[in-house]
């Protein structure tokens, strides 16, 4: 661990007698707050007791109210739900979107801004940090006080501690494996958040909308999502063919896991990009991790060595996915899986 910038007094426009407020940009689907809004809840509640902490939800139609319902009652420490009804923020365009956090920070002056660090946090908060002119800090992975956080730097291989010292607000992304969503405390039910609709009358003049949301592609799938699955079983190049990753959909289907690949397999094509862990993919940290013909990559390992358990199959016993493996196993995986899938128990 090292300190980046070195700790100095925090500035005086952030005197102890200013009330702390943030603004968590939060993402929902199916009429619910996503995990990682949670786990964003989670880091918000560090920055301080007196902090007065809206959730800001974007989009349209009746999933839209229905997620705000369930922000205001999903936990005591919300104070405020935003709700942004337009068209335009029905899709994560980083555009319409900063525009929006601008809007709101002009309003509402907030210390600190947050999101996860998922692919519309990592798309929209640096944007809106441009245009409030001040430098979001990424990838947060631990709070230690107001104003300072832990990241990793060189795909995770080294952990740095960041004082932020500009000006406010505070932008910040939290890698939402590193903060477990908040419990909710018993009969918190009756005190459930105000929900305010967002005045946009001058947003869509001041936004000017230089791109056009197209369509979404994606694997229509049962299985968890990868991001949040309690057990992931990944290939590597091991596994040699896409037919072959068929090996691993049997395996995950009797686990009731996710599948997960590292990018040499994505690259040969094996699997989508979707699946890819891994600095350039995603990030996990699920209760059970299992490799099989991954050889453990710094960049794969970035994405995955959170996990609570990690089991390695591989034929190379040096390896080194086996320096982070819980259990590993050292033999051929074209055996060791057809060999799981028939003493695995039914689900
Ligand atoms: P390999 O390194 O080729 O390993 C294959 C392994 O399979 C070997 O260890 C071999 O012993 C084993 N094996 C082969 N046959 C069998 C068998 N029959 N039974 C058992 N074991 C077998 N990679 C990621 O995964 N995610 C990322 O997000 C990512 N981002 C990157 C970003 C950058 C900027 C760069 C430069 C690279 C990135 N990479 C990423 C790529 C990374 O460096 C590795 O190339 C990649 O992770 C290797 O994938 P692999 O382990 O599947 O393949």
């Amino acid at each position: 661990r090292f300190s980046l910038i070195s700790p100095s007094a925090i500035p005086y426009s952030r005197s102890i007698f200013k009330l702390i407020s943030t603004l968590i940009l939060g993402e929902h689907e199916g009429g619910f707050l996503k995990p990682s809004t949670l786990s964003a809840v989670s880091a918000a509640s560090s920055f301080g007791k007196d902090n007065s902490i809206s959730i800001l939800l974007g989009g349209s139609g009746s999933d839209l109210q229905k997620a705000a319902l369930h922000a205001a009652s999903t936990h005591p420490v919300i104070s405020q739900v935003l709700v942004a009804d337009a068209n335009i923020l029905m899709h994560p365009l980083a555009e319409p979107w900063a525009d929006l956090v601008h809007l709101l920070q002009k309003k509402g002056a907030y210390s600190y801004i947050i999101s996860a660090s998922s692919s519309f946090g990592k798309n929209v908060l640096p944007r809106a940090a441009a245009i409030l002119d001040v430098s979001p800090i990424t990838d947060v992975i631990e709070i230690s006080e107001p104003y300072l956080f832990v990241r990793p730097i060189y795909a995770g291989n080294a952990l740095c501690t960041v004082r932020y010292t500009g000006l406010e607000p505070c932008m910040v992304t939290i890698r939402s494996t590193s903060f477990p969503p908040p419990s909710i405390p018993t009969a918190v039910e009756s005190s459930a958040a105000p929900i305010s609709q967002v005045d946009l009358s001058t947003f869509y003049k001041e936004t000017g909308g230089k791109s056009r949301w197209l369509k979404l592609t994606s694997q229509e799938t049962d299985r968890p999502d990868l991001g949040n699955a309690r057990i992931i079983v990944t290939g590597g190049r091991g596994l040699k063919s896409a037919e072959n990753f068929k090996l691993l959909d049997k395996l995950a289907e009797k686990l009731g896991a996710a599948v997960g690949a590292t990018r040499a397999a994505v690259d040969a094509n094996f699997v989508p990009n979707d699946l890819q862990v891994g600095q350039t993919g995603k990030i996990v940290a699920p209760e059970l991790y299992m490799a099989f013909g991954v050889s453990g990559a710094i960049q794969h390992l970035a994405g995955m060595r959170d996990s609570k358990v990690i089991v390695a199959v591989n034929k190379d016993p040096d390896a080194p996915i086996f320096q982070v493996a819980d259990y590993g196993l050292v033999a051929d995986l074209f055996e060791a899986i057809p060999e799981l899938i028939e003493k695995l128990p039914e689900k």
